[in-house]
């Protein structure tokens, strides 16, 4: 079926880059047969290179600034205090 030796250790670039491109189901068996069972491969296969542990992390969120949360908590009050404004205007007080 094809030339390609059997891999001993993990596929070289050149025996990703040979998968990658062979048509599906069309693979090289020996290289395929070792994809299937070698995380590492795997990972360079999907990923172009392994990837360092833990991977990349998302920034962490900063906090809204000082000002902008006095905005937040005025505007919160305003609308509880129109509320219950209303409330009592309802029950005729
Ligand atoms: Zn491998």
């Amino acid at each position: 079926m094809s030339a390609t030796v059997p891999p001993k250790g993990c596929l070289t670039d050149a025996q990703l880059a040979e998968l990658a491109a062979a048509a599906p189901g069309r693979a090289p068996e020996a290289l395929a047969r070792h994809l299937t069972s070698c995380d590492r491969c795997q990972a360079r296969a999907l990923f172009g290179s392994e990837r360092a542990a833990g991977g990349p992390r998302k920034p962490i969120p900063q906090p809204p600034t000082l000002g902008r949360a006095l905005l937040l908590a005025g505007l919160l009050l305003g609308a509880m205090g129109a509320f219950f404004w209303s409330v009592l205007k309802l029950a005729g007080r």
